[in-house]
């Protein structure tokens, strides 16, 4: 089942359409990647989608319901992470999700039990600390845990890592693909390498519509194919094995490309036999850029 649909979405501010015709779906345990440039309309998306905005035309439904303007009763499937969440500096993680369990009116037991569990899943059980001394990733982490406490069947996290560093990107983007076990999680990002990283699905938003969506695997063959790219330790072996193989392009003079990926085997050979020492290999990643660019370009 879908716990998430958009059909025919349309926004516009004054004169600017900002989404024109979006419709998609999320279905039910995953995590869904929704792309776009900063300014795409990806926030003005998920404020449609938690009912904080009117809409200009199409439906939305979570978890089989129709989303309306106000007080949508579908926010009670939907859990909420801002790209910059605020908190009650001075509490602690677990004062701050026992306030949270205490205004939605759960008994002290099951606060306890589900501070608990979710302060694991987090990572931040042991963190004593009041919440002003946090890291942005740490503070990313505990929203987590707070837009999941009330068990909803869609966590919406918008642009949750793009203020992150790769650790604590990293750390963020292992929890929503934990998370998935219990919720169904849409993240909203410009970060290619995110979504290829946990998501199960992703779309791409570009001029007020859906330009690319599917499973990351179906993405991958929108992609044009990527070569690989190679790190010697040597100068001098970078020569000989340009020498060796002109189809390699040098893009520094220990690094080289090899588009023909191909002929990776007989230029492993080559530099085994020679006993060449190489620092890297690794498959060319196209940037956000340039998926947009193939997918837009046509
Ligand atoms: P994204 O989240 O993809 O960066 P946004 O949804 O925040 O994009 O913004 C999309 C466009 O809509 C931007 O050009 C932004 O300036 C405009 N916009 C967003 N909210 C409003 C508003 N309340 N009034 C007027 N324009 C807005």
């Amino acid at each position: 089942m879908d716990m998430l649909t958009l059909s025919h979405v349309a926004k516009r501010f004054g004169e600017k359409q900002v989404l024109r015709d979006v419709t998609f779906s999320v279905p039910e345990h995953t995590v869904f990647g929704f792309v776009g440039k900063n300014g795409a309309g990806k926030t003005t998306a998920m404020k449609l989608i938690l009912g904080l905005l009117a809409s200009d035309g199409g439906e939305i439904s979570v978890n089989g319901m129709k989303v309306h303007y106000g007080n949508t009763p579908t926010n009670r499937f939907v859990g909420y992470l801002p790209d910059v969440p605020e908190f009650y500096s001075c509490m602690t993680p677990f004062e701050y999700l026992r306030f949270c369990g205490e205004i939605s009116g759960m008994s002290s037991k099951e606060i306890k039990a589900r501070s608990e569990e979710l302060l694991c899943l987090v990572g931040l059980e042991k963190e004593n600390r009041r919440i002003r001394g946090f890291s942005r990733g740490m503070k990313q982490r505990l929203g987590v845990a707070q837009a999941l406490f009330g068990r909803p069947g869609l966590l919406i996290c918008d642009e949750p890592t793009s203020a992150l560093d790769p650790a604590g990107r990293r750390e963020l983007l292992d929890i929503l693909s934990a998370a998935k076990e219990q919720t169904t999680v849409l993240f909203s990002t410009h970060i290619l390498s995110d979504v290829e990283h946990i998501c199960d699905e992703a779309a791409f938003l570009h001029e007020g519509e859906i330009v690319l969506k599917g499973t990351i695997e179906e993405m991958r063959t929108y992609r044009k194919a990527a070569g690989m790219e190679m790190e010697l330790e040597q100068v001098e072996d970078g020569q000989l094995l340009l020498a060796a193989f002109p189809c390699l392009k040098s893009t520094g003079k220990r690094n080289f490309l090899l588009e023909d990926t191909g002929r990776l085997p007989e230029i492993l050979h080559f530099l085994a036999d020679r006993n060449i020492s190489v620092l890297r290999i690794e498959r060319q990643e196209s940037s956000l850029e340039e998926l947009f660019m193939e997918v837009v370009g046509k």
